[in-house]
């Protein structure tokens, strides 16, 4: 890889997070459009989590109670 001076040339820069172009440092996304679809992504994570959270709670009261 020869890469590395090349990089040293580019000013100080963030990604877009959701789709990886180029933006001025400090900022998360390149457009609206892409904070919108973040905001979308990370609501539905969430939502995976706390499904995880309620069977991990639902389990460990199954085993309490069966264990009682
Ligand atoms: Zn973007």
């Amino acid at each position: 890889m020869s890469d590395d001076r090349a990089l040293d040339r580019v000013p100080p820069h963030s990604h877009c997070v959701v789709c990886g172009k180029a933006i001025p440092e400090g900022e998360t996304f390149c457009s609206e459009k892409c904070r919108m679809k973040y905001e979308k992504m990370r609501k539905r994570q969430s939502m995976s989590m706390w499904i995880m959270v309620g069977i991990l709670v639902a389990v460990g009261i199954y085993l309490t109670v069966k264990g009682a």
